[in-house]
């Protein structure tokens, strides 16, 4: 499981870290607490820790994800939200990355982001951003509209996601993005990979770079959208709102929002899939001499008919008044559960009349009987 820790605090900077700040507090950390140097009980902690903090503040657009939603940005999104899957740390991935292997890129490792020179001008396809919505039992059963905030990166208007005009080949890294580069350290002479300097790993840069996005081609933006939830929504559900996520780049495709609802509870009804259970209390004698009862519906009220001798917890069902699910041809069915309420405060008529009810023969019913021949 992801750790729950806030990652600015694990890496020891503020809130408005610059992405140099947050590569130097990482490396200085990582060096101090890599397994290999840190004998101490929980330094293997405290180094994945980190490397998962890095992980997502390294990353602008983890990082905005994990600066609006918290740690629920990246908590499992079972199979929507493709690109959401932080996995577990594999520690050993995270040693060999920094300190084996001599070709390696701090900037990248652990699989986000772009993770190789090849990938720089790549189409890619923009992320995908999970979200929870609640809903009231009724919202939920009728469908509803819904405003959601969201903030995405769309393609620059200005210079159409391009990130500049006068576009060429980056003369330091020779359009791969990423240099090499040898350094001297507490483990002898290793051999890095980072990112081009000039260009930032784009591979290309601009005559003029555009003043609205900087260059990145990508602006991120507040939006507030009107969701169309559809009816027989249940808690778990998802809704997909395809294209609505983080824009493309290199003209990839947008990715999705995944909504994922929870619907809060009844006061009265109890949902069990597409079906509906009401509890409704009846007095003794509407149990015995059977009556119409009024009773709500999920479309108003309504009557239901207790037959004479009705026992206590008989379930009545009325077809297709239930919900119609999401992904359900027919609706399911109400189910009506009697609860015969035996009375606690009687009034003097109605106990002598209880009484006198008491001194007529009651005990024809076969289970009388039955249980008479129990006793010795
Ligand atoms: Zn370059
Ligand atoms: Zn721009």
């Amino acid at each position: 499981m992801a750790s729950k820790k806030d990652y600015y605090e694990v890496l020891g900077v503020s809130k408005n870290a610059t992405d140099e700040e947050i590569k130097r507090a990482f490396r200085v950390l990582a060096k101090k607490y890599h397994p290999d140097v840190n004998k101490e009980p929980g330094a293997a902690e405290k180094f994945k820790e980190i490397g998962e903090a890095y992980q997502v503040l390294s990353d602008k657009t983890k990082r905005s994800q994990y600066d609006q939603y918290g740690h629920a940005a990246f908590e499992g999104a079972n199979g929507g939200g493709a690109g959401f899957d932080m996995g577990d740390i594999d520690l050993d991935d995270i040693i060999s990355n920094i300190f084996g292997g001599g070709f390696h890129d701090f900037s990248s490792f652990g699989g986000f982001g772009r993770s190789s020179s090849r990938s720089q001008n790549r189409a890619r396809r923009g992320e995908d951003l999970l979200m929870k919505m609640r809903l009231t039992f009724d919202e939920a059963v009728n469908g509803c509209k819904k405003d959601i905030r969201v903030t995405v990166t769309e393609n620059c208007s200005k210079c159409h996601g391009k990130g500049g005009t006068g576009e060429r080949t980056c003369p330091t890294c020779g359009g791969r993005g990423i240099i090499r580069e040898e350094a001297r350290s507490i483990f002898g002479i290793i051999q890095t990979q980072k990112t081009c300097p000039e260009c930032e790993g784009a591979g290309k840069i601009y005559e003029e770079y555009c003043s609205e996005c900087h260059g990145t081609g990508q602006i991120k933006e507040n939006k507030t959208l009107t969701i169309t939830v559809p009816a027989g929504i249940d808690t778990g559900n998802q809704l997909r709102l395809s294209g609505k996520g983080g824009a493309g780049v290199n003209g990839g495709p947008n990715g999705d929002i995944y909504l994922e609802f929870e619907v809060a509870e009844h006061k009265y009804f109890e949902r069990q899939d597409d079906d509906i259970y009401l509890e409704v209390p009846i007095t003794i004698t509407d149990a015995i001499l059977g009556c119409k009862k009024e009773i709500p519906t999920l479309t108003g009220n309504g009557y239901i008919e207790i037959k004479p001798g009705t026992q206590n917890y008989t379930k009545l069902k009325l077809k297709g008044k239930g919900i119609k699910g999401l992904n359900s041809k027919v609706p399911g069915d109400m189910y009506v559960v009697v609860n015969v309420i035996i009375p606690t405060k009687l009034s003097k008529t109605q106990r002598e009349l209880l009484e006198e009810l008491r001194n007529t023969d009651l005990e024809n019913e076969p289970e009388f009987k039955d249980f008479k021949r129990s006793l010795r």
